[in-house]
């Protein structure tokens, strides 16, 4: 028995148990994670996602200080509640030794940077950047989880297996080994990785849900001085650009100066994603261009889109594809003598020289395509015949369930946070949802 037991030790998890541990030292708090604990993890496979830290504990650590980048928070509070809570989150990660720095752009470049935009047909939005950096990041992670210690049980190389509820109330969890903990209050925070284990769980419990679209695209990679205008003032850059033949959005997301592109495992699916390091310096930026596809009828299951893309890309290229954007544009495959005389040298090593046109649609190629010719004029070189794309980044937003001003579900007891509930999308919305659902539960159980 618990009094509150939370699913996943990911940044929304652990800034719940956080916030209980702090408000209350009578509450039973367990955490249960399907991975293992932060020490025991490598950045390999299925270890890169799950365990103490979840998709965080090997992340760039970017801290996006916006209410209107990394999730949808900003549709259930206030926009001064939630810079409140921005600023709360970002004062706990900051005051932990290593944090790194606060990235402002000012007043005369945002002016700057936003004409040269305009003329390119893209639109600048000015974020205000916290860079941790991986190492950093993870240090952090782990320093919560010795916190922690001894006030909260972890479960960890276990998987939640059933949400339970009676009548219209929460009763407790039941985990693959078929234990029951029963509990006055869950806190559901699965990850974008637990995305399928929570549509599962949600039709199962009748919880009303709305799907999210699913975002594709490619990481793009390039020498880090086309980018170092930019990314020497704003850390990370952020264009959006509607493009010429579908009129679709599409927008640059999750900037790495001097860093590189790494492999993400989703369960059978390789896809891929970026981070940089605070210590070390690569010669490479990258970052990502993504296109939202979204369904209505007879079709509606975006994940299930975006997972057929994933593997058919897998499936040609054995793996991740990497491709010279010369070679694309050219109509032909990377091969390995082609990498070879790149400019450009891929920071991932085992991607496989390859054709991205052969899986990515029409629609998203050409979406891509275009933005990165607009993407020249605001940072020259961008649209070089040694650019390496790399297919694909997919990002699968959970389904978004039905959530109250305190991330409630319909039913009493039960919270859904993080990626996992759809409703956050980066570190700081997951870590704020963490905090919100902790005070609604100390308001119900206390
Ligand atoms: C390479 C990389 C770089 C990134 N860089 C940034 C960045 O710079 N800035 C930014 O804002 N975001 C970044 N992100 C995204 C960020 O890491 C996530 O948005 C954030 O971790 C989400 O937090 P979460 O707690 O909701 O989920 P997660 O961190 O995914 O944690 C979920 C946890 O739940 C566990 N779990 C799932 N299902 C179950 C179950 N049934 N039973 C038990 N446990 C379960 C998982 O094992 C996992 O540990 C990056 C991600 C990656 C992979």
């Amino acid at each position: 028995m618990a009094d509150v037991v939370i699913i996943g030790a990911g940044p929304a998890g652990i800034f719940a148990a956080q916030e209980l541990a702090k408000r209350s030292d009578k509450l039973d708090i367990v955490i249960v994670e399907q991975g293992k604990d932060i020490v025991e993890r490598s950045r390999s496979g299925r270890d890169m996602l799950v365990g103490w830290g979840g998709a965080g504990a090997y992340s760039d650590g970017k801290l996006t200080i916006s209410t209107d980048v990394g999730g949808q928070l900003s549709t259930l509070l206030n926009e001064s509640e939630l810079l409140e809570l921005l600023d709360e989150v970002d004062g706990i990660y900051a005051s932990h030794e290593s944090s790194g720095g606060l990235y402002t752009v000012e007043p005369d470049d945002v002016a700057r940077i936003s004409a040269r935009a305009k003329l390119a047909g893209l639109i600048y939005v000015p974020t205000k950047v916290r860079h941790i950096g991986t190492e950093n990041c993870y240090t952090i992670l782990k320093n919560m989880r010795e916190e922690l210690r001894s006030r909260v049980k972890v479960i960890f190389n276990t998987r939640a297996r059933d949400i339970l509820k009676q009548g219209g109330r929460v009763t407790g969890v039941s985990l693959e080994d078929g234990t029951v903990i029963e509990a006055r209050a869950v806190i559901a925070a699965p990850g974008r990785v637990g995305s399928s284990w929570m549509s599962g769980q949600a039709k199962q419990l009748g919880l009303e849900t709305r799907p999210n679209p699913v975002d594709l695209g490619v990481r793009v990679e390039l020498p880090a001085v086309v980018m170092e205008a930019l990314t020497e003032k704003a850390y990370e850059t952020k264009f959006i650009y509607y493009s010429r033949t579908f009129d679709d959005r599409v927008r640059t997301f999750c900037m790495n100066p001097y860093g590189e592109v790494v492999r993400e495992t989703m369960g059978d699916i390789l896809t891929v994603n970026g981070h940089s390091w605070a210590r070390t310096r690569t010669e490479n930026t990258n970052f990502a261009i993504l296109v939202s596809a979204d369904f209505t009828e007879p079709f509606d299951d975006p994940i299930g889109y975006g997972e057929s893309v994933a593997r058919l890309a897998n499936m040609l290229g054995k793996g991740v594809i990497v491709q010279r954007l010369g070679d694309l544009h050219a109509g032909r495959r990377t091969n390995p003598s082609r990498l070879l005389r790149c400019l450009t040298q891929p920071t991932l090593h085992d991607a496989t020289p390859g054709d991205l046109s052969y899986c990515l649609p029409y629609r998203i190629l050409t979406d891509i395509v275009e933005m990165l010719s607009s993407l020249d004029e605001v940072a020259p070189g961008v649209n070089s015949a040694h650019t390496l794309l790399y297919g694909i980044e997919v990002k699968f937003y959970s389904n978004r369930i039905k959530l109250d001003r305190g991330l409630e579900t319909e039913i009493e007891g039960l919270y859904v946070i993080g990626d996992g509930a759809g409703i956050t999308r980066g570190l700081i919305q997951a870590s704020c949802s963490g905090i919100i659902a902790a005070r609604s539960v100390l308001r119900r159980v206390e």
